[in-house]
């Protein structure tokens, strides 16, 4: 088969030409169909996050079954499927509870610790696949259906984490980014009032687009003082912040009004940040962090996007060859939303 290999850290894609992959003892094989091309997965091309070398990355797919091993249910040739990019155990206290991004025995990540989407093949234990439901029109939308299972339960995750509620204040940092932008569709789709908070006027106007009702353009006022006035001095419900630098992370505690909860999702930074206790005690507010989805959490994704009451915003489609050309500008931040890889 064909695919997009990084042998080392910050080196470009080589097109290689590898064996096809064969399903062993519960395993299953899926010819991709396309595949997600986010910033977190930029992440590994650029070797900041640990990761096996020589490496096929990518694990936002949307793929077909071809192949299935000894002992695998519930798949046949001919499925389509997405996927759960966490290799859990499965078994333990944290998979048992549906918290698998907390799992005790993690073996890592499709795409980071054993091959991922960017071949014209993939091969995982088969529980890792998820089908797409009837409903979506994934022979027409290939890369929107593939970053469903990130780019929407990623944010999916944090309306339920965070308890988002009606008419509640949601300032978005990081808003324009391709997890950001969802998280602005996803929390209006939650009824919430969306403040978007970025440094680009462009990926602010498409903030706007998809729901935000309000913009704040960090790289030109005061972020904090900009969420009091919109919100007439009350603060905001809740922040969540993509970025999660210090000073995003300072900034979104800062803005929180009474009862608030900041949720981080950025987390490459070891960084400790500063939040005020006695802000916290007499707010009663919340700080928490939220880890991808589990795969429950992109069944329900998936049923919303097939029901037509959210669909992710993919505004740049590439050949596999073309890889190169994509992670140079997700490099430079120049992707709006999210783009993909689609097969020929
Ligand atoms: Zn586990």
């Amino acid at each position: 088969m064909k695919a997009m290999v990084l042998r080392k850290k910050n080196e470009p894609f080589v097109l290689e030409e590898r064996p096809d992959p064969k399903a062993g003892s519960g395993e299953a094989v899926a010819r991709v169909i396309a595949c997600g091309s986010g910033l977190t997965i930029h992440h590994a091309r650029s070797g900041r996050v640990a990761i096996n070398y020589p490496i096929i990355i990518g694990h936002e797919v949307l793929g077909e079954i071809v192949e299935t091993g000894s002992g695998v249910q519930g798949f046949k040739s001919g499925d389509i499927v997405t996927l759960h990019c966490y290799l859990s155990c499965g078994h333990c206290r944290w998979c048992r509870v549906n918290r698998e991004p907390l799992c005790d025995n993690l073996l890592g990540f499709v795409g980071r610790h054993v091959d991922g989407g960017y071949a014209e093949f993939i091969k995982l234990p088969a529980r890792n696949f998820i089908h797409v439901p009837e409903g979506i029109d994934y022979k027409n939308h290939p890369a929107e259906v593939a970053v469903i299972c990130d780019a929407i339960a990623t944010p999916y995750k944090v309306v339920r984490r965070a308890r988002i509620a009606p008419l509640e204040t949601v300032a978005v940092f990081g808003a324009g980014g391709g997890l950001g932008i969802h998280m602005v569709m996803m929390a209006r789709w939650a009824h919430a009032r969306v403040i978007a908070v970025d440094i680009s006027a462009g990926k602010l106007g498409k903030c706007r687009e998809v729901g935000a009702e309000a913009v704040v353009d960090a790289s030109k006022e005061n972020v904090v003082e900009a969420l009091r006035d919109l919100t007439g001095g009350m603060g905001v419900d809740v922040a969540v912040d993509f970025v999660s630098s210090v000073s995003t992370l300072e900034a979104a505690a800062e803005s929180l009004g009474k009862g608030g909860r900041l949720v981080t999702l950025g987390g490459y930074s070891p960084q400790p940040f500063r939040a005020s206790a006695s802000r916290l005690l007499n707010g009663e507010l919340e700080i928490m962090g939220s880890r991808a989805f589990t795969k429950q959490e992109i069944i329900e994704s998936l049923d919303l996007c097939a029901r037509g009451q959210v669909w992710p915003l993919v505004t740049e489609t590439y050949r596999l060859e073309e890889a190169e050309k994509v992670h140079a500008r997700l490099e430079a931040g120049r992707i709006t939303g999210r783009a993909a890889i689609v097969m020929g």
